[in-house]
C-alpha cells in the first residue's frame, strides 16, 4: 500500500485536475490507487463519515450534529474540512483514534465530502459519500429528529472511575445505590443478556440509528429482557448491583462504535453520559 502510495505520488497533479474536472472520478472505487489531495503522501484516509448525534440521518446532518470519520490513521488528524458556503470550513475534531476521528458540524457547513488533514498537513481524499447539511435558517423541522435519550440510572449516583487510564478501563463506573434502576440509555434492541464471572450480569443494546453497542455490567440480576427485544430509551433494563468483579455497588458502562468485541472500538462514554444527563 505505502510503496504503491509512494509509487503513485508524482502524479498527485493529475489526480487533482482530474478531481477539479470530474469529481466523479474521486469515488470509492478508486480510494485504493489514486493519491490525496494537495500534499498526499500521508496515510490519512478518509472511509465515511458518518452522522452520530444529533442526526437527520446517516448522512445528512445539522450545523451542531457530531459526526464521525471513518478510516486510518485518523490518530494523525489535526483538522477535519467541511465544504462552507464561502470556502473549506475547518474544525478541531473532539476525539481521535486510529479507526475514527469525531467533530461538531460547524455552522455555515453545506453539502459536500468532508475530508481531513494531518498533523504534517498531509490532505485526506474528501469522503466517498456526500454529506448533506440542512441549513438551520431554512431548511423545516426534521421529521426525525434526535433519537430520545436518557441517563442510564435513573437514581442518584456519582461518577467513580473514569475510561482509560493507567487500567485502560473500558468504560466509565458510576456508583449508585444496588437496586437503583437501570434504564436504556437510548433505543435499541438487546443483543446479548448474559453471566461472565467479571462482568457479572451484563446486557449489550444495540443501539436504533447509530452504528453503537451501549452495555451495562454488574446488574443485580439477569436482565429481565429477552435478547431481541426491542427498547426505547428509558426502559427499564435491570438494576445496579456488584455482581462479578465490582467492589461495590456500580454501573460499569461502555459505549463501543461498531459491534462490541467484534471489530467495534470501545470510546469514552462520558462525554454521552454527560449529554443524556443534560438532556433529562
Ligand atoms: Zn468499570
Amino acid at each position: 500500500m505505502s510503496s504503491n502510495r509512494r509509487a503513485i505520488d508524482t502524479r498527485v497533479g493529475l489526480g487533482v485536475l482530474l478531481a477539479v474536472l470530474a469529481p466523479a472520478f474521486a469515488g470509492p472505487a478508486r480510494a485504493a490507487v489514486v493519491p490525496g489531495g494537495v500534499g498526499a503522501g500521508g496515510a490519512v484516509s478518509v472511509a465515511d463519515v458518518i452522522c452520530v448525534k444529533q442526526c437527520i440521518a446517516v448522512h445528512k446532518v445539522r450545523p451542531g450534529s457530531t459526526v464521525r470519520f471513518r478510516g486510518s490513521d485518523l490518530e494523525e488528524v489535526s483538522q477535519v474540512v467541511f465544504r462552507g458556503a464561502g470556502g473549506p470550513l475547518k474544525v478541531t475534531p473532539m476525539r481521535r483514534t486510529e479507526r475514527a476521528a469525531t467533530a461538531v458540524v460547524p455552522e455555515g457547513a453545506v453539502a459536500g465530502r468532508p475530508y481531513v488533514i494531518d498533523q504534517a498537513g498531509h490532505q485526506s481524499r474528501p469522503a466517498p459519500h456526500k454529506l448533506f447539511v440542512l441549513a438551520p435558517t431554512t431548511a423545516p423541522a426534521p421529521v426525525v429528529s434526535s433519537p430520545a435519550t436518557a441517563y442510564p440510572i435513573a437514581g442518584p449516583h456519582e461518577l467513580w472511575e473514569g475510561f482509560g487510564g493507567t487500567r485502560e478501563h473500558g468504560g466509565v463506573d458510576v456508583g449508585a445505590a444496588c437496586g437503583t434502576p437501570l434504564v436504556a440509555a437510548l433505543p435499541g434492541k438487546v443483543e446479548y443478556n448474559k453471566y461472565e464471572s467479571r462482568a457479572g450480569n451484563y446486557l449489550v443494546i444495540d443501539a436504533e440509528g447509530v452504528d453503537a453497542d451501549i452495555i451495562y455490567m454488574h446488574m443485580t440480576a439477569p436482565s429481565s429482557l429477552k435478547v431481541g427485544t426491542l427498547v426505547t430509551a428509558g426502559t427499564p433494563v435491570g438494576t445496579v448491583g456488584d455482581t462479578g468483579n465490582a467492589s461495590g455497588c456500580h454501573l460499569h458502562f461502555e459505549y463501543w462504535m461498531g459491534e462490541a468485541w467484534l471489530g467495534g472500538e470501545a470510546v469514552d462514554p462520558l462525554p454521552y453520559l454527560k449529554a443524556w444527563e443534560a438532556a433529562g
